[in-house]
């Protein structure tokens, strides 16, 4: 069985690895590297984020790191990234221990990551810290977004341009207008980038709509650039140009998707459409404009990759405006096609072929990605 879940996503290597000392048990899932740097030792890089959780079961850490993962090469090969996709978990024995992560742990993990030989390259993801990462970087130099021992430090702030890039890009499609001005756009979760996303958009002249399930965060908004605040439960429905979910995945749904009320759904947060290619599809005949989530919020897997491939911050600035202009592109190519998700997947997978095609690593013979249609999107950067 696991084989079979393997295969079907077309993954290159997952490697299950333990400490005795510290009792780590983590999965690292390498999807696939055709993209990625050549590193020094010869293999190809590939960036996912660690992430550390207190699973139901082995089997769901599994199916975490294998879905997550392919999630990853879709993200990076869409931002035009010389990057592989990866993912890594680490097993919790209690849901206590999410929330205390130890330097004991993170310096276990990162000899696992050494042990890859740079085929695998960390960052943060759920419950793993900047802090985290500078330990993991004690013992390997195959991490990034940290701030004492490596560089890269929170990327939601990149996030959150991209995401504005994205809203942008969706309105020029709609509208022929990029501007902000007097545009309404409803916000789901004012965390990192939710809330950076909210100051940026009213800076240039958005009516925003708000909400988050911390109260705090909303008051803060409201006094700060004076948004309109509802409950969390109408978020989804609320009357708006763009609908800009910030929070968790799968708000829009069998349950929620004939109430909504906008016109372009362009996400931050990953995995907001349960079913991917049917709920786009369904957005489209609806006349709604669905900005694809892996395309909209790179902008921090941009800025981490891109510091981690070499890239001057100039370069990874210029990638982050890029997204604009390339979801524009989807867009366009997606009217004929079921979706813009379908579209958004066909871009990536064809950067993938074109490696391949160039002679650069793949993981089967003719090197394809994953034959499945049921392609991931990615939860972290
Ligand atoms: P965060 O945890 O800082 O913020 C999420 C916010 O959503 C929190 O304030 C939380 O209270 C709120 N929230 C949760 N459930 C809610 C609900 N039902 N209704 C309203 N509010 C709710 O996370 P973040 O870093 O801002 O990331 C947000 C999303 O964007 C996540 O899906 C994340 O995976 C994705 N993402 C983040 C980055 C990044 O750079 N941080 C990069 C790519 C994607």
């Amino acid at each position: 069985m696991i084989f079979d879940s393997i295969t079907e996503l077309g993954h290159e290597q997952v490697v299950f690895c333990t400490d005795r000392e510290t009792g780590l048990r983590a999965i690292i899932a390498v999807h696939n590297s055709t993209l990625g740097m050549l590193q020094p030792t010869g293999v190809r890089a590939s960036l996912g984020g660690t992430r550390r959780r207190f699973y139901p079961s082995e089997e769901a850490a599994l199916q975490d790191a294998l879905r997550l993962s392919e999630g990853m090469t879709y993200k990076s090969a869409g931002a035009e990234l010389e990057l592989g996709g990866a993912k890594s978990v680490v097993l919790l024995n209690s849901k206590e221990e999410e929330k205390n992560p130890t330097e004991r742990e993170a310096v276990a993990m990162g000899k696992a990551i050494q042990r890859l030989s740079g085929r695998y390259v960390a960052a943060e993801d759920m419950n793993v810290t900047v802090q985290y990462v500078d330990w993991m970087a004690e013992v390997t130099k195959y991490v990034i977004g940290g701030k004492t021992r490596v560089a890269g430090g929170d990327p939601s702030p990149y996030t959150a341009t991209g995401i504005v890039n994205a809203i942008k890009g969706g309105l020029a499609y709609a509208n022929g207008s990029d501007s902000l001005a007097g545009v309404t756009i409803a916000i789901q979760g004012l965390g990192s980038v939710g809330d950076k996303v909210a100051r940026m958009t009213a800076a240039q002249g958005a009516k925003l709509v708000i909400t988050d399930t911390r109260k705090g965060l909303v008051d803060k908004v409201v006094a700060d650039i004076g948004a309109t605040a509802v409950n969390p439960d109408d978020i989804i429905s609320v009357e708006c140009d763009v609908l800009c979910p910030c929070a968790i995945g799968q708000v829009i749904n069998d349950n929620t998707i004939d109430g909504l009320n906008c016109r372009i759904v362009a996400p931050g947060a990953n995995n907001v459409l349960d079913k991917p290619f049917e709920h786009a599809a369904a957005l489209k005949s609806k006349g709604i404009v669905y900005c694809p989530d892996f395309i909209n919020n790179a902008g921090g897997v941009i800025q981490l990759g891109g510091l981690y491939i070499g890239l001057s911050m100039d370069e990874i600035n210029a990638k982050i405006e890029r997204i604009k202009p390339r979801l524009i592109e989807i867009l366009k190519t997606a009217e004929s096609m079921p979706s813009t998700y379908d579209a958004a997947i066909s871009y990536a997978k064809a950067r993938i072929d074109a490696g391949v095609q160039r002679g650069q690593d793949g993981p089967s013979a003719e090197g394809r990605v994953g034959s499945s249609t049921a392609a991931h999107a990615v939860e972290g950067i």
